[in-house]
């Protein structure tokens, strides 16, 4: 059975007294949920502010990156147990900022969620066209090359991985998929998964994700949650979409 998963990417933003006001709103207000887990993944200084907060909650957190290296020369770069250290139970890989921005490469990301499975901690790998390619009608062609980088990388691990759909056209445009858009998609990430034998990974969507367009998106088959970005630096549209 999949279980449902709504995670928040603060991205880089926050600060310690607005951290606070946030996470304690979320620990006050999520109710437990059998059906539905929620998760934020703050920026590396916070993640001891995490995890205080978080701790004796029924709210996991975690990392926006994770390093593909066990430790030495890499600097600015933080490793998987660094973040074990932190109580992570999640890294988000190969978000589309990072791809576009820093170059990261299909193989760097599988080799990033490689090394947070070697530490236990959940990769949320993020996988996306452009609109360009989307126009191109290359969607499908892009996504599965991104996927399949991660499967080969894994082998039956990718079993241990989340994987997130982010069309980077979506991603803080206030443009979003539409939920058969997303569904088609997902559909294809679904039959890839079946075919590397891991059926039960959650696929979330994300892109613009808000309360007003959450329930929509989460009624499709197979759409498991929801990456959240802008959204859920405001605990009460975060919580909003998690109910939906
Ligand atoms: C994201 O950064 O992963 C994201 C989906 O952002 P937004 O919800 O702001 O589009």
């Amino acid at each position: 059975m999949r279980r449902r998963l709504v995670v928040g990417n603060w991205k880089m933003n926050g600060g310690l007294a607005a951290n606070a006001r946030l996470l304690d709103h979320l620990v006050s207000e999520w109710q437990p949920s059998d059906r539905c887990a929620i998760a934020v993944c703050v920026p590396f200084p916070y993640l001891g502010q995490a995890q205080a907060a978080l701790s004796s909650s029924a709210i996991a957190w975690g990392a926006q990156d994770v390093s593909a290296h066990a430790a030495g020369a890499f600097t600015g770069e933080v490793s998987a147990a660094m973040l074990v250290e932190f109580g992570c139970r999640y890294a988000i890989v190969g978000h589309s900022e990072r791809r576009q921005m820093h170059g990261e490469t299909d193989a760097q990301v599988a080799a990033k969620a490689k090394a947070a499975i070697g530490a236990a901690i959940t990769p949320i790998v993020c996988v996306g066209e452009t609109l360009e390619q989307r126009d191109a009608d290359a969607t499908d062609a892009v996504v599965m090359r991104q996927v399949r980088a991660v499967v080969d990388a894994l082998g039956g691990d990718v079993a241990k991985i989340v994987l997130a759909y982010e069309p980077v056209w979506a991603i803080g445009t206030g443009r979003t998929a539409t939920p058969a858009q997303a569904q088609e998609v997902h559909a294809s990430l679904r039959a890839a998964l079946i075919k590397a034998a891991a059926p039960e990974v959650g696929i979330l969507y994300g892109g613009s994700v808000k309360a007003s367009n959450a329930t929509a998106l989460f009624a499709m088959p197979d759409v498991d949650g929801g990456l959240v970005g802008g959204a859920s630096l405001d605990a009460n549209e975060f919580l909003a979409i998690a109910r939906a």
